[in-house]
């Protein structure tokens, strides 16, 4: 490990940590997870996070968006309820959930803006990704709420939430992570070479699991469907997002193909598609 403040979480600190069903657990009680993803441009990201969150374990998924990707959504992951969002449309209708991500593929435009701000005034624990982190740069006050917020940036992205370039935040990365952190009062998973999960008095967590062929399209949205499940679970920010890299980790690798080393092409489905046996292991 690099310095002092940093810890890494072992697998059976990761098992002792996940949510797992009561013999009386009903799906409500297990975690229900709102999922706002996706664009008529972007229905992949839907598809991508809605089944991170399916195969992490959610008890229910609920899924707003647009029509195109709730079509796409229905049609891969039938076990998700779905809710068509007209334009400028929040989330009021639609439904209680524990927890919420927001953010792959949504879109940067007024309309997507009212949407997350809908998401964000919520009193549940809401993970913020992608589109969503383009958002917050923009208007910092979608951050200001009383709930736990956890945001899951590359470099590019938590450049823009600093007004840092993104070749100084890879330099430093243990630095901006915390300094985001302590500043935003959010917790922070930074992606990257390393993943890092940084909140304000706690040591940061550095993520080991994970492999190079990890860098393709769609596997951040994977990602954020995990800790989404496991927020819903009853995860803390700080548990859940170093929890889901952990697994996340572990999924990429089998997704390879080989568990030990991850040589080897990945496609983002798949990852999503092992996590049961990277959960299992
Ligand atoms: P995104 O940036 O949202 O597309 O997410 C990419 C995913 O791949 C994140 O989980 C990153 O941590 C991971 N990743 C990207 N580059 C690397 C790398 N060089 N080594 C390990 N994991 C990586
Ligand atoms: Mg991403």
């Amino acid at each position: 490990l690099p310095e002092p403040g940093v810890t890494a979480l072992t697998g059976p600190d990761v098992a002792d940590r996940l949510p797992k069903p009561e013999p009386e657990s009903n799906k409500y009680r297990r975690g229900v997870v709102g999922v706002v993803a996706g664009s008529d441009r972007f229905t992949g990201a839907a598809v991508l996070t809605v089944g991170g969150a399916v195969r992490a374990g959610a008890g229910l998924v609920r899924f707003a968006s647009a029509a195109e990707p709730v079509r796409y959504v229905r049609a891969r992951w039938p076990e998700a309820i779905t809710t068509i969002l007209a334009p400028g449309e929040g989330v009021s209708e639609v439904g209680r959930v524990q927890a919420w991500v927001l953010g792959p593929g949504m879109g940067t435009d007024d309309d997507a803006h009212a949407l997350a701000r809908s998401v964000l005034r919520s009193d549940v624990p809401v993970l913020v990704d992608a589109d969503g982190l383009t958002l917050a740069a923009r208007d910092p006050s979608l951050l200001r709420r009383d709930a736990p917020t956890l945001l899951t940036p590359h470099a590019g992205e938590l450049g823009r939430l600093l007004d840092v370039p993104s070749g100084e935040i890879e330099a430093r990365r243990l630095h901006y992570a915390r300094r985001a952190a302590e500043e935003l009062g959010v917790t922070v998973l930074l992606k990257g070479s390393t993943t890092l999960v940084a909140e304000e008095g706690r040591p940061v967590r550095v993520n080991l699991t994970g492999t190079p062929w990890l860098a393709t399209g769609g596997t951040g949205d994977v990602l954020a469907g995990i800790a989404g499940a496991f927020l819903a679970g009853g995860l803390s920010c700080y548990d859940a997002a170093s929890c889901a890299a952990y697994v996340h980790g572990l999924a990429a690798r089998a997704a390879a193909g080989d568990p030990r080393t991850g040589e080897a092409p990945i496609a983002a489905l798949d990852v999503a598609l092992e996590l049961p046996g990277a959960l299992r292991a």
